[in-house]
This record gives structure tokens, C-alpha cells and sequence, in this order.
């Protein structure tokens, strides 16, 4: 019989293992028990915060014995903000962890015999210097006690703003912008919006900077609007002051009036400068298949609406490996589904016959069409929908349907060669899966950003004839549990 922990009481811990959200998994009397903040390898003094059946939480109280893998965290606040889950874990071991992350959840919840996983898995491809690598940081503005403007992030799972103006994974201008910004507000009396009321002015900043070009674009994320031209008071004013910060490109403000924890609004206006910002991408040894295409630039604008990569340094190594998974030749067609700007697509389109992206978000596909444009690609084609529907629809319907009668390569398109697929974290949609597997390409290029809706969906596409051949994690989310994964999946033989 398990010792029945309670609330408040006070254990000791070995940590064994690290969990899903980066807590601490180790046992005391036989019962597993979750704790926040320690790492493996600590010895813990731990205060129990809740009881269930066959485990329970706790807190960290004291370290009885450091952890090998320990390391002294670069932000202060760290355990406040909740971002980075395990910066006091050793760079080294963070990869280890999210190897592991990837294979347990192939296993468990894909379904999938631990001896396969381990022949198709490759290395986790970390970073040289995890720092400083996140080119976008949304910072909510608020109140503090004393009635000032502060900018942060929200202590756990509050409304309350920290103030903290620099977070070490984000670009070193950021600090400069929020100070310019919340001093105008100061200066102004222009109020920080208020979860509670729904009152107040503003609410975020969201700061993007295209590590290659420089270019720093500003959106102010506004409730309601102020006045006919002026969509914050004294306009002008931060606009110049704005205009002074090295690498400023773009200013803009996004309308949000509602009363939800989405943070952008849909409606975008221009206050100064250019609606976009670009940035250059590289994609460097990217084939073995001998295509003459090996390391190759391409340029990207992006608006703030639209999706964009967050580690511009991992994100070529990504890209590279999406691409080289691909197997292409110059002759194939292809879909590429939750395309954004068309980052992939466009790096695909170099390498194929023609590529067919479906994103969602309008704005994102406005500025895909303007990259193909801008790199001269001219097989590349973009849909705006869901991709549940687009993809149906056109396979329904491909010959007199989306694509015009006799168009060049749309009976092609019902059957691609290749399908590349990026999700958001939810995964693919059901009727997504089933239509690409009723188009049967050769090959399927899963690229994730949640290796537990990755393991659910590869099992339904093995379910329905293909077969993993290669699966690699690519760390683009430093100190965080998030990891990201690239799979190529190939059609069995009958
Ligand atoms: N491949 C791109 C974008 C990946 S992020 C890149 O590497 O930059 C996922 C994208 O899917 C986002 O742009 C999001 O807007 C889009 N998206 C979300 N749900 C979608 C759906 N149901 N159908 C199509 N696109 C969707």
C-alpha cells in the first residue's frame, strides 16, 4: 500500500526523469510524484501541492543534492515567466530530453515498436549558442500598483504583468522598443488596456526583427480606435521616436476590441514606413539526389498577421532537412499544406515541376504570392482555406472545379509525388489525413511542432500504407519542453 501523501506535506524526492511539460518525475515511497522546477539528477526537499489516486504534484522546496545537469539559469525570472520550462537544465541534456520527448510519445502513443523508432530516428540537431535566437516577442502591457505603464509577461497563469523588458532568447532591440513605447505612454497618460474591464488602450507589442536583413517591424496591439487618423494618441510623436531605432521598417497597429486572450486583432493599419519587413532565408546541403540546387537564398516579406518561423538559425536547418527528405528531382509535383508565406513552398517550387501551397490565413498567402513574385518562381500556386477543405475540394473537383479545365498539371495535382505538411500544434485535421492518403503521393513530409499530434497522425497515414523512414528533431525552441520534428513517411509497395 502506497504512503497517502496530503496536501502540504513535505517529502523527499529523487528525480529520475523529466515529463512532457518539464517537470520532474521521481518517486518517493512508490509514489510518482510531479515536480515542478526540479531537473533529473536532483535530490528534493518537496512540498506536495495536489493528491490524486496513483500520484500527486509538489513543489520544489530545497535542493538536497544539486543535479549534475543543473545550470545556473541567464534570466532571473525564469521560474516566474514559465516560457523557458527548462533553462536550469544543462543545453546538452535539453536535447536529450527532447530526443527522448519525440521517441516516448512514437512509442506510446503512436503505437509504434521501440526497435523501428530507434532504426528510422536520427540525432536531435540543437543549436550552437541557444541565445537570443527568437526573431518575434509579444509583450503585454499593463498596470503596476503604483498606476505605471509596465511591459512583461504574465506571472503563471495570471493577468498580473512582470515588468521585464529583457527576455535573453529575444533580439536585444526589443528592450529599446518596449521603453520607448511605455514611455509614451507615460508621457501621454495613454492608459494599458485592463484584462478585467475590458478598458484601457494598450494592449501588446508585438516586435519581429528579420535577423538577416535587419528590418524591425513594431505592431501596437490597440483596443478600439482613437480617432479618425490617430489610432494612438499623439500619433506622431512615437512614430518619430520609433523611426530613430536602428533597423525600424515598419510600424503598425492591430485592432483587437474584444474581450478574449487572443492576442492580434484581424484588422492591421500601416502608421509608418512599410507594411512588411523581409528577411533572407538560407538553405545550404540540402539534396544528396545530385539536382543541381544545393544551398540556395531566398527572400521573404512578412506581415504581421502572417506565420513565420521564430528561429531564423534553426529554421535553415529545418528547411534543409524538409527538403532533402522531399527526394526531389525537378520533375515532381507537389502540395504543401500550412504553407504561411510560402517559406517551404518556395524552396520546393526551386527543386519540383510545381507546388501548390493552402494556408488559412489571407494575408499570409497575400505575402506568399509576393515571395514567389519577388524570387521570380512562377510554378508555385497558393489557396487560401482550410486545408481539410481546400485539399478535398480540389481532388473532388480538380479537373472543372478549383483549377481551370485543361490547366497545366491540375489532374497532377489530385495525385502529387510528394505532400509536405507543417500543422500548428493541433495536427492535421482528419479529412486532411484521409484525403492525402486517397491521393497517394510517394512520399509525405511531415514537419511538427507537437511531437504527441505528430504520433497520432503518423500512426492513421501507417494505418493507411506508408511506412516511416526517417524522423528528426530539430531544437527550434531552446529552454522550452517544445520540440520540433521532421518525418518522411514513403508509400509501401502493394
Ligand atoms: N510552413 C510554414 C507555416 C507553418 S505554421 C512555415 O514554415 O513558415 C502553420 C500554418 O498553418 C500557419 O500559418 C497557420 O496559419 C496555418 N493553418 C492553421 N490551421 C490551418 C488549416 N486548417 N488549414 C490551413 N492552414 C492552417
Amino acid at each position: 500500500m502506497n504512503r497517502i501523501y496530503r496536501k502540504n506535506d513535505l517529502t523527499t524526492v529523487t528525480v529520475e526523469d523529466m515529463g512532457a511539460d518539464g517537470e520532474g518525475i521521481g518517486k518517493a515511497d512508490g509514489f510518482t510524484l510531479f515536480v515542478k522546477d526540479a531537473v533529473v539528477g536532483d535530490v528534493a526537499q518537496v512540498r506536495i501541492t495536489k493528491v490524486k489516486k496513483q500520484y500527486a504534484y509538489a513543489r520544489l522546496e530545497k535542493l538536497l543534492t544539486v543535479s549534475p545537469f543543473r545550470t545556473e539559469p541567464k534570466c532571473p525570472w525564469h521560474r516566474q515567466c514559465g516560457g523557458c520550462q527548462i533553462q536550469a537544465l544543462e543545453y546538452t541534456k535539453q536535447l536529450e530530453y527532447k530526443q527522448n520527448k519525440v521517441r516516448n510519445h512514437l512509442i506510446r502513443l503512436g503505437g509504434f515498436a521501440p526497435e523501428l523508432v530507434d532504426r528510422v530516428m536520427e540525432s536531435i540537431v540543437g543549436m550552437e549558442d541557444p541565445y537570443r535566437y527568437r526573431n518575434k516577442a509579444q509583450y503585454p502591457v499593463g498596470t503596476d500598483r503604483d498606476g505605471r505603464i509596465v511591459t512583461g509577461f504574465y506571472a503563471g497563469r495570471t493577468h498580473t504583468v512582470i515588468p521585464s523588458t529583457e527576455c535573453c532568447l529575444g533580439a536585444a532591440e526589443n528592450k529599446e522598443i518596449l521603453e520607448t513605447v511605455t514611455a509614451h505612454m507615460e508621457r501621454y497618460r495613454i492608459p494599458a488596456y485592463d484584462e478585467e474591464t475590458g478598458r484601457g488602450q494598450v494592449r501588446h507589442i508585438l516586435i519581429r526583427k528579420g535577423f538577416y536583413t535587419g528590418e524591425i517591424m513594431v505592431c501596437l496591439v490597440i483596443n478600439g480606435k482613437y480617432g479618425e487618423r490617430e489610432y494612438i494618441c499623439h500619433q506622431a510623436q512615437l512614430l518619430e521616436k520609433l523611426a530613430l531605432i536602428k533597423g525600424m521598417t515598419s510600424v503598425s497597429v492591430s485592432i483587437n476590441t474584444e474581450k478574449t486572450n487572443v492576442i492580434m486583432g484581424k484588422e492591421i493599419h500601416t502608421l509608418w514606413g512599410s507594411p512588411v519587413i523581409s528577411d533572407v532565408i538560407h538553405v545550404r546541403d540540402m539534396r544528396q539526389t545530385g539536382y543541381p540546387c544545393t544551398g540556395q537564398q531566398l527572400t521573404f516579406a512578412i506581415s504581421p498577421l502572417s506565420f513565420y518561423q521564430v528561429n531564423p538559425v534553426q529554421t535553415e536547418k529545418l528547411y534543409s532537412l524538409a527538403l532533402e527528405y522531399a527526394g526531389l528531382t525537378g520533375r515532381e509535383t507537389v502540395w504543401d499544406l500550412y504553407c504561411g508565406i510560402g517559406t517551404i513552398s518556395l524552396f520546393l517550387a526551386s527543386g519540383a515541376g510545381q507546388v501548390c501551397g493552402v494556408e488559412v490565413i489571407p494575408q499570409a498567402i497575400e505575402d506568399a504570392i509576393e515571395n514567389a513574385r519577388r524570387n521570380g518562381i512562377q510554378n508555385a500556386r497558393f489557396y487560401v482555406g482550410k486545408a481539410e477543405e481546400v485539399l478535398p475540394a480540389f481532388y473532388e473537383r480538380g479537373k472543372d472545379g478549383m483549377a481551370a479545365p485543361g490547366e497545366n498539371g491540375s489532374e497532377d495535382l489530385r495525385h502529387p509525388d510528394v505532400i509536405v505538411v507543417d500543422p500548428p500544434r493541433k495536427g492535421c485535421d482528419g479529412v486532411c489525413l484521409d484525403t492525402m492518403l486517397r491521393m497517394r503521393p510517394e512520399r509525405i513530409v511531415y514537419v511538427s511542432c507537437d511531437s504527441a499530434t505528430l504520433a497520432r497522425d503518423l500512426r492513421i497515414l501507417c494505418d493507411g500504407g506508408y511506412e516511416i523512414k526517417r524522423v528528426r528533431a530539430v531544437d527550434q525552441f531552446a529552454h522550452t519542453v517544445h520540440v520540433e520534428t521532421v518525418c518522411l513517411l514513403a508509400r509501401k509497395a502493394q
